[in-house]
């Protein structure tokens, strides 16, 4: 026992002498990831087993192919299907597991603290001592405040997709009902997503998908006439953070489909029977409407879970409210250097441009012996400038092109140089454009092999360096260099939205495209046992149809 708590400290694992493998990993570097989502499995599938002693902490013992997730909520696909047991992969890379949760982190301890519920029901806590801690723990569901939200569902988890499946059934059971009046048919049929990103968007597009193409195979013919879909978004459009043609197309599909997109509007309140919502007309005033429904989807974004939340608390310069800050070398800002990262959704990589390059300049000035506050940068000084913060924030690179035309747009007062004000506005400018990553598996994916590839490096350069306690200085950067994140486009994210280009072409045809959009991190995460469940699930759907059953 120990710790700040007094609570056991599990210093040896189940299976660390089990053979003599697992003895060899027994005394190497203790890697803790948390979850086994996007983040987790992309380090997993990159790490060299056997440099660390590897341990995986998540509450599932299953990675989640969450882009397929919406289609399993109708029947296109198997639930089954969509998920992959943990430990599969996490033996693979000769790892331990543990299905419990991450509750607290003691930072100054190197000690996780972890609980899990015994065989007697009782919830218990230990302390899982790590050298490296890796927080993959994702997002939740934002609830914006919004009253009665234990009315709607969620879409985040397998177990999710599987209540959605049966409600949605049961209201089509219902509304066959003899006893079930008109109005009260109607309401059962009339199905509500609240928020237009992309999971509400997908999720409604397929359940119009199901509703036009299974339902009068299996169903009474006339339901077809009472079932509505809606939209909730309180934006003026749909994948509003995503290209405008996607998010026009999009709009023009649900337009065509009769799938009734309420923008501008705001959820007050979800009923049993009814939502309640605010809605801005043209002139500007808010007007507050109902629609009775019988399903609602609740999808308006993420927001921290409680570990993250706890862990910011902690720390005084984690000031984000939505994610963890890390700096480009994806380590957690404020814990002891190099002993915690923090990767996908959970997170956010900070940029801090402007701050950095005050620091570079008051050098330069300092060289030149100067005062920095009065120093006049000339073009090619600039140049310089733009150059070094490339190198430091590759992610910037994109903005930093025509050096030329930013240096004129901001000398303001046209003199030929760049004053360290305007200077300071130009930078600024620059971070601001580059402080937010997408919330995507692409992302996740990225940063998890990013980290695993170094961590990979590390082993090498310093082998059990994290086993003493020493202070090894910034050895990550010394050995591999910073987080960059590629984008592929959102057409990558984007399954439905992507067939609307399809239209006309056969059913195969459309998630052909999907899955070769989606091969980039696909391939890589996903085992050969998914794809051939997924490849008969849409053989069985494209001859057989859905089942239409729970
Ligand atoms: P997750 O994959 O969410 O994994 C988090 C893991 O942490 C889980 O295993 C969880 O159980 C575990 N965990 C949580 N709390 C704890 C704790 N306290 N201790 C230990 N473990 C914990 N992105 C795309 O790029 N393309 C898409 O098409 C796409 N479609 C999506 C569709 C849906 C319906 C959803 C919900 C998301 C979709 N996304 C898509 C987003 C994508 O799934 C996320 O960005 C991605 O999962 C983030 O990866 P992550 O590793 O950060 O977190
Ligand atoms: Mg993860
Ligand atoms: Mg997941
Ligand atoms: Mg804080
Ligand atoms: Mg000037």
């Amino acid at each position: 026992r120990g710790g700040p708590k007094n609570l056991p400290i599990a210093e040896v694992l189940v299976d660390d002498d089990d053979c003599p493998e697992n003895s060899k990993q027994k005394h190497k570097p203790k890697l803790v990831l948390l979850g086994s989502g996007w983040g987790s499995v992309a380090i997993l599938k990159t790490l060299n087993p056997e440099d660390y002693h590897v341990t995986v902490v998540s509450p599932v013992n299953y990675f989640l192919f969450t882009p397929m997730l919406p289609s399993a909520t109708v029947g296109t696909l198997e639930l089954r299907s969509l998920v992959e047991p943990i430990r599969r992969i996490v033996s693979r890379a000769k790892g331990h597991f543990l299905k419990a949760e991450a509750v607290d982190v003691e930072l100054s301890e190197k000690l996780l603290e972890v609980a899990q519920t015994n065989a007697q029901g009782e919830e218990c806590h230990f302390y899982l001592p790590y050298d490296k801690l890796v927080l993959g723990v994702g997002a939740t569901t934002n609830p914006h405040g919004v009253k009665g939200l234990e009315n709607c569902h969620f879409l985040k988890d397998i177990e999710d997709a599987r209540l959605i499946r049966n409600k949605v059934m049961q209201n089509l059971e219902q509304a066959c009902m003899p006893t079930t009046s008109d109005e009260e048919r109607r309401r059962l049929l009339s199905f509500v997503v609240s928020g237009g990103g992309p999971t509400g968007v997908e999720f409604a597009a397929e359940l119009f998908d199901m509703l036009n193409e299974d339902l009068g195979r299996s169903f009474p013919k006339i339901l077809r006439n009472e079932i509505s879909v809606h939209v909730i978004q309180s934006r003026g459009h749909i994948l509003n953070t995503y290209d405008e043609a996607l998010s026009k197309f999009a709009e023009a599909r649900f337009a065509h489909d009769q799938v009734e997109v309420l923008t501008n509007s705001r959820v007050k309140e979800v009923q049993k029977d009814k939502i309640l919502f605010s809605q801005k007309d043209e002139k500007g005033e808010t007007v507050t409407k109902e629609l009775p429904m019988g399903f609602c989807l609740w999808s308006t974004g993420v927001a921290q879970t409680e570990l993250c939340k706890r862990i910011a608390d902690k720390i005084d310069v984690q000031t984000n409210k939505h994610a963890l800050e890390t700096d480009t070398h994806l380590r957690l800002n404020g814990a002891p250097l190099g002993s915690v990262y923090a990767i996908g959704d959970c997170s956010t990589v900070q940029n801090n441009v402007a701050d950095h390059l005050v620091h570079f300049l008051r050098s330069m000035a300092w060289e030149k012996g100067k005062d920095p506050e009065k120093m006049e940068i000339t073009f090619p000084e600039w140049r310089d400038v733009a150059q070094r913060v490339k190198k430091r924030f590759p992610q910037a690179a994109d903005h930093l092109r025509r050096l030329d035309k930013l240096f004129e747009q901001y000398d303001k007062d046209q003199n030929g140089t760049l004053d360290f004000g305007e200077l300071h506005e130009l930078l600024l400018q620059i971070d601001s454009k580059i402080t937010s990553l997408p919330a995507t598996a692409q992302r996740a994916h990225q940063q998890g092999q990013y980290l695993g590839r170094k961590l990979n490096k590390l082993a090498q350069a310093a082998p059990g360096m994290m086993v003493n306690e020493v202070d090894y200085g910034d050895l990550d950067e010394a050995v591999y260099k910073a987080f960059e994140y590629h984008h592929l486009g959102s057409l990558a994210y984007i399954g439905n939205s992507a067939v609307f280009d399809f239209n006309g072409l056969s059913f195969s045809g459309g998630l052909m495209a999907v899955y070769l959009w989606r091969s980039v991190y696909f391939a890589q995460s996903v085992s050969l046992r998914t794809r051939m469940l997924l490849a008969m699930d849409w053989s069985k759907r494209a001859l057989f149809g859905r089942d239409m059953m729970n």
